[in-house]
């Protein structure tokens, strides 16, 4: 049989498996990707919104000062290359809703801390929106425009023969002396970017894995200026069509299936009449279980006993600005045997991935 001699094989091509593949592409390495479409995955639901800070408290996100600035950059050669603007950059007005939320964001400001400042004109967004208690401004934020991205590059792939849209069979993979062997192809390593369905991988459920399940709308709302992110109880985010935004999100610890909720979308409703002073109408709902972890940091790196075999996963609720970040970070490790970040190197799990496999992979 006549295999393709590939270096790596990236499973799963969410954002993940997207800049894995892409700085594999940059880098000019041999890769295929297999992935199964489906509707219902975070990176087709996630707004793409990356925010500096988080929390009630305001605090600075892991690695602001790295991540971010990578992020920015990295979406932007991507966007180039594929001929589309993949990410603006934008500021967030947050709308307290209440004196106690207030509180936290003046004590820091007081201290002139980084991304957070105050508007000029408190009440410059009153025409839009129902707010008693003030507004705080978050900058820069940004806003991946996943809806193109994701299919431009999957276009991309495709065209250049390195991609298979199927399920990955586990009963196929073979360890060989030189790496893996998978169907017709050979490849020295091989890399699952596969979210939420990591639980069950045979190779990495063992990872402590905390998924949770988050829910969105769409609404059409013409009145409303598009240039920037909105926080309440929920976020608002313009989408690239005009008069549109995404609605969202709530976190879901139990959960049977990956579908949207009446609950959410009733309870979304009644939070955006009250907050919104100009007219919208919900057009899409959408639900999908993200790879959040219980350390709530990535996993990136090599199984222990099955050493050509890598994960780059557990991304949570910040793939967009994460996923960039440590793909290049485990792309470089591959190449250069550049350390992986403690942190979210598997190497920390090695006692409970060395127990014997589960399901179909022995
Ligand atoms: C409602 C909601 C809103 C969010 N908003 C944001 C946001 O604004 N900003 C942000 O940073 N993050 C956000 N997130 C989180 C973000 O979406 C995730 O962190 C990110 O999408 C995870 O990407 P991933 O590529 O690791 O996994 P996924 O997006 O799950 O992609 C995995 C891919 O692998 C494929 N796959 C899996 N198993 C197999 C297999 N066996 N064979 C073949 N293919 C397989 C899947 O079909 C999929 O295409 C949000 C999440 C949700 C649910």
């Amino acid at each position: 049989m006549a295999f393709s001699k590939q270096q790596l094989i990236i499973v799963g091509l969410g954002i993940s498996g997207t800049f894995l593949s892409w700085f594999c592409h940059q880098a000019g390495i041999d890769f295929m990707v297999i992935d199964e479409e489906r509707p219902n995955v975070p990176s087709r639901v996630a707004a793409g919104i990356i925010n500096p800070v988080t929390g009630r408290r305001v605090v600075k996100v892991w690695l602001d000062d790295q991540v971010l600035p990578f992020a920015e950059k990295a979406y932007q050669s991507i966007g180039d290359f594929l001929g589309i603007n993949a990410i603006t950059k934008t500021s967030v007005i947050d709308f307290f809703p209440n004196p106690f939320m207030k509180e936290p964001f003046l004590k820091k400001l007081s201290r002139k801390e980084a991304y957070i400042r105050l508007l000029e004109d408190d009440s410059q967004f009153a025409p839009y929106f129902n707010y008693e208690f003030g507004t705080g401004v978050i900058e820069p934020a940004y806003i991946v425009n996943m809806t193109a991205l994701l299919p431009a590059w999957r276009n991309f792939l495709k065209t250049a023969n390195k991609l298979q849209e199927e399920p990955l069979d586990f009963s196929a993979i073979n360890i060989i002396p030189s790496g893996i062997e998978y169907k017709t192809i050979q490849a020295a390593t091989l890399i699952f970017c596969d979210g939420a369905r990591g639980a069950e991988n045979p190779y990495f459920s063992l990872l402590p894995f905390a998924l949770n399940k988050g829910e969105a709308v769409v609404i059409k709302a013409p009145e409303l200026p598009s240039g920037y992110l909105y926080k309440k109880s929920m976020l608002l985010a313009p989408l690239a069509e005009k008069g549109l935004f995404w609605a969202g999100t709530n976190y879901i610890w139990e959960f049977d299936d990956d579908l949207p909720t009446k609950q959410f979308r009733t309870a979304t409703e009644q939070t955006l009449k009250q907050w919104l002073r100009v007219p919208f109408t919900i057009i899409d709902h959408k639900a999908a279980v993200r790879p959040a972890t219980v350390e709530r940091r990535p996993f990136a790196g090599f199984h222990p006993v099955y050493k050509n075999i890598g994960v780059l996963n557990g991304m949570g609720t910040k793939g967009c600005s994460l996923a960039p970040y440590f793909a290049n970070q485990l792309l470089r490790n591959i190449l250069y045997r550049e350390p992986l970040l403690k942190e979210v190197d598997i190497a920390r799990f090695r006692q409970v991935l060395s127990r014997p496999l589960s399901g179909t992979a022995e």
